[in-house]
């Protein structure tokens, strides 16, 4: 990819609409755009102007368009950008594209015009990474967690890590330069001291990115239990829609049903899975396979019983206990609304629910998000891990961070002791992308859509 010429994209997405957005971008946007336009004044930055897309060469009218035009530096690439807004006619706008490329353009790769904003400082890698994540958003709260990290919440959080870091880099290469020149060489304790005032917030950052995770990809659910004690209606009741087939006989969802829904925000994919049982037949034996499965798949397991059971069906449940043992587990006593008729029963552990009355779901919900969210504290804290590439470089830096202090602890020179600190300082630099290889630049970049 070169980034002096002129690119061309269209910003909408494909289909038709009121408004269909083509965004032209470099030195020669201006001159490209003119050709194709009848304005009746100039293009002025940040001015909309309303006029007409023609023909070059004949100048017949195709459309009314509304042009943008931001000057460099002040626009999203930093280049000179045209936006023309035409109606959302694939062909109007097609024919747009192809008169800008007629023209000198040249058409833009997935992701390219958000690249070149990194490219020329107007973004670092986490904000680029967050315009990614807030056009991919599914629910608003993922939006608003986008928005925050492309305001620089991630970076703003790191900086004084690395300042610490960069400081205490900077005392010791001092130490090793003027060692003859009587400059004090920094005593252990001082260095343990400084470390740890960078490792305590970093693994504290390391560990925002469970909850980053469940916002950004959400989280797996696996509903299990016993044939009929009523798994398809709780999902039905979850998802707030009719879709798992409920039947009053038992055993009949045998395939795995899935359906994704948002709780408070955080995409919820709801997997219901055939009730587990003594099979009868190999159809009944893969349904259970397929459950113990999706239980072992799941990040949440809700394993769902009835009351007034006993012997064998007890045993089910306790295998069920077993089998999802160290995993996040909530019992769920369906059927409460029956539970009345044996009075002598002592009160039997889980949440109660009946997805026939609607009681209980409520609370079912908020223990379901309690887990999916774990302590809350990551919520409370501007600026979290949200994919695996900041986590995994984030782990990097705490390693060597890690190595360093046992090189302190066993008075390893500081030349050596730098390398350990240099080793934990270029993973963060990686993170807003100050030390970044094309290789994953390529990767970031071509995993966006065109236009942006
Ligand atoms: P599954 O086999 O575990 O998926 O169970 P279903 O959701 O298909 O429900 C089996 C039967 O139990 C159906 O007749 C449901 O109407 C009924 N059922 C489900 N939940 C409740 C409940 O909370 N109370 C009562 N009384 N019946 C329920």
């Amino acid at each position: 990819m070169l980034f002096d010429d002129t690119i061309v994209a269209i910003a909408t997405p494909p289909g038709r609409g009121g408004i269909g957005v083509v965004r032209i971008a470099g030195s020669e946007a201006v001159n490209i755009a003119r050709q194709m336009l009848r304005l009746p004044r100039g293009l002025a930055a940040n001015l909309a102007v309303f006029g007409e897309l023609i023909e070059p060469g004949t100048g017949e009218r195709i459309d009314e368009v509304v042009v943008t035009y931001f000057a460099a530096p002040h626009s999203y690439t930093t280049d000179d950008i045209v936006e023309i807004s035409a109606h959302g006619s694939p062909v109007v706008l097609r024919r747009l594209v192809e008169v800008a490329l007629g023209s000198g353009a040249r058409l833009a790769e997935p992701g390219e015009f958000t690249m070149r904003a990194f490219l020329h400082g107007r973004l670092d890698l986490t904000q680029a990474e967050a315009v990614r994540d807030l056009i991919d958003s599914q629910t608003l709260y993922q939006a608003k967690i986008a928005a925050q990290q492309l305001d620089g919440a991630l970076s703003k959080r790191l900086k004084p890590i690395k300042q610490e870091l960069v400081q205490l880099i900077a005392r010791l290469e001092a130490g090793v330069d003027f060692a003859e020149d009587d400059v004090s060489v920094m005593p252990a304790p001082a260095i343990l001291a400084a470390m740890e005032k960078m490792q305590a917030p970093l693994q504290k950052l390391a560990h925002s990115f469970a909850f980053g995770r469940v916002v950004r990809e959400g989280v797996t659910l696996a509903i299990v239990g016993r044939p009929n004690v009523g798994k398809s209606s709780l999902f039905n009741r979850l998802i707030e829609r009719d879709r798992a087939i409920v039947t009053a006989s038992p055993g009949t969802t045998r395939d795995l049903v899935t359906e994704t829904t948002a709780m408070d925000g955080i995409p919820v994919r709801l997997v219901d899975t055939a009730g587990i049982r003594e099979a009868k037949d190999d159809a009944e034996r893969m349904g259970i396979e397929k459950s113990y499965e999706a239980l072992a798949d799941a990040d949440v397991v809700l394993i769902v019983t009835e009351p007034g059971r006993s012997g064998p069906a007890r045993l089910f449940d306790q295998e069920l206990l077993d089998r999802a043992k160290g995993r996040p587990t909530l019992l769920v006593m369906n059927k409460c609304d029956l539970a009345a008729s044996s009075p002598n029963e002592i009160a039997p552990p889980g949440i109660r629910t009946s997805a026939l009355s609607g009681e209980g779901i409520p609370e079912l919900r908020q223990s379901i998000l309690q887990m999916v969210r774990g302590d809350d504290a990551a919520e409370q804290e501007l600026g979290f891990l949200t994919n695996a590439r900041q986590h995994s470089l984030v782990a990097a830096s705490l390693k060597s961070l890690e190595t360093a202090r046992q090189a302190v602890a066993d008075n390893i020179p500081h030349e050596m002791l730098l390398l350990d600190l240099y080793a934990a300082l270029r993973p963060l630099d990686a993170i807003t992308g100050e030390t970044t290889t094309d290789d994953i630049l390529n990767v970031i970049f071509g995993s966006f859509c065109i236009g942006k």
